[in-house]
């Protein structure tokens, strides 16, 4: 039976990101730590690939600079009922990647690091027995005193771990398309909300590609989940011609092009991170439930556990603190929000959500600059409030008049 102290299960963004802040605080962690990845990179991974510059940046606090392919992020358009709102700037706000691009390259520096990383390992069960963790992989038996499950929606590191259940679960379909005249503009995020049928909405990004440009046009919907994890499997039917009906009133043609489909899970503030030896981080633990978005998430959570961790010294007797870390932290009060403020978003109060977004610019840059990293200052959080306010309440004017 081969043993390591720390196994990290995933070798995504959180997982990597996990070891790099590990051996950034704690060198001689290195070999201590393994990493096991059940595809070889570079592995497909179904994402539109709008990666927030606080992802970047907190890479780039570990030394770490990618330089794969990308397109710069300068903007959000919000379409909505009551109209259209676009936020640009001339700074940066992101970039669009190839998440196997991006990944791969994660993966390199992790190895150029030293980190070992097992590829093409896929870890079945985990048990622990005796004081440590049992890892039944396709390689045969792990031994560990310590787990990390980095290893995404369907984790089977948190299916171990018998959490309470989901209170509800993301549908995602995706389909690749040309570019077509009504596309936000070059470099802009495009998301709709404006068809109540689905509690979520379509999204229309760039897609840096090879000689012609492309597009990734998608839906992100949410709905109550009964069963404690996301059926990746389930056909969510009508989703798919929701999204073929969006798309054909855009002009475009979806012929060839086929729907994919795939779950996505969002944060629980309530429930533990931990269990015994075995903690979680990145989309396995929970990510932003009301955009779905999660790589600069998964990085935020990389480097925080890995702090956490160095911090431990890998001491497994320290490991229940997590939760409270994560709680605490600028992460943990971000998705804690973002989980409060779900059914206000897309539920009862939708037409007065929509309203706000597109009557307050300031929300709208507010929403933009925390995609950026750059959280916003009072100034600009007082006028999004004010304007968000005031946006509501002509709404709720109007319907009294209406009603009248
Ligand atoms: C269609 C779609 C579009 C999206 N678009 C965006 C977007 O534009 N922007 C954004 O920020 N987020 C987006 N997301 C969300 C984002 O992709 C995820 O939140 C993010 O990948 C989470 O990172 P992670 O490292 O936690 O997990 P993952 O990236 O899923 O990495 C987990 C890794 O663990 C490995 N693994 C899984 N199980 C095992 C096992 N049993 N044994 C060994 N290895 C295992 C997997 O192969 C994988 O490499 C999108 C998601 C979907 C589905």
């Amino acid at each position: 039976m081969n043993s390591a102290e720390l196994v990290i299960v995933g070798a995504g963004p959180a997982g990597i990101s996990t070891a790099l802040a590990i051996i950034a605080a704690m060198p001689e962690a290195r070999d201590k730590i393994l990493l096991l990845e059940k595809h070889f990179h570079p592995r497909d991974k179904p994402c539109a690939g709008a990666l927030g510059a606080r992802g970047t940046n907190i890479l780039q606090k570990l030394g770490v600079h990618t330089s794969t392919r990308a397109i710069p992020i300068h903007g959000f358009q919000v379409t909505t009922t009551a109209g259209t709102s676009l936020f640009h700037s001339p700074e940066t706000l992101g970039r669009v990647i190839l998440r196997g691009e991006l990944d791969a390259e994660l993966a390199d520096i992790a190895r150029q690091r030293g980190i070992p990383l097992a590829q093409g390992v896929s870890v079945s069960s985990v048990r622990e027995q005796a004081g440590r963790v049992l890892l039944e992989t396709s390689a045969g038996v792990l031994d560990s005193s310590l787990v990390v499950g980095a290893d995404g929606v369907g984790s089977v590191v948190r299916r171990s771990m018998d959490l309470p259940k989901a209170g509800f679960k993301a549908q995602v379909l995706e389909l690749t398309t040309a570019p077509c005249q009504r596309d936000p503009p070059p470099g802009v995020l495009g998301f709709d909300l404006s068809d109540r049928r689905i509690p979520g909405y379509l999204w229309n990004f760039p897609r840096p590609a090879g000689r012609y440009p492309l597009r990734t046009i998608g839906l992100y919907s949410l709905s109550p989940s009964t069963s404690g994890f996301l059926d990746i499997r389930k056909p969510p039917g009508h989703l798919i011609r929701l999204l073929r009906e969006h798309v054909e009133s855009q002009g475009i043609k979806p012929h060839g092009q086929q729907a994919l489909r795939f779950a996505e899970r969002g944060y629980n503030h309530v429930s533990s991170q931990v269990v015994g030896r075995r903690m979680l981080v990145g989309e396995a633990a929970g990510i932003d439930p009301i955009s779905g978005e999660g790589i600069a998430h998964a990085i935020e959570f990389g480097a925080l556990a890995g702090r956490f961790l160095a911090k431990t010294g890998l001491d497994p007797a320290q490991l229940p603190a997590w939760t409270k870390v994560l709680r605490r932290s600028r992460l943990g009060m971000d998705l804690f929000l973002c989980q409060s403020l779900l059914r206000a978003f897309y539920g009862g109060g939708r037409e007065r959500t929509e309203a706000m977004m597109i009557g307050s610019r300031s929300l709208l840059k507010a929403v933009s600059l925390r995609f950026a990293g750059r959280y916003p200052g009072p100034l600009l959080l007082l006028q999004a409030i004010l304007g968000s306010a005031l946006a509501a309440a002509r709404i709720s004017k109007n319907s009294t008049r209406t009603r009248h």
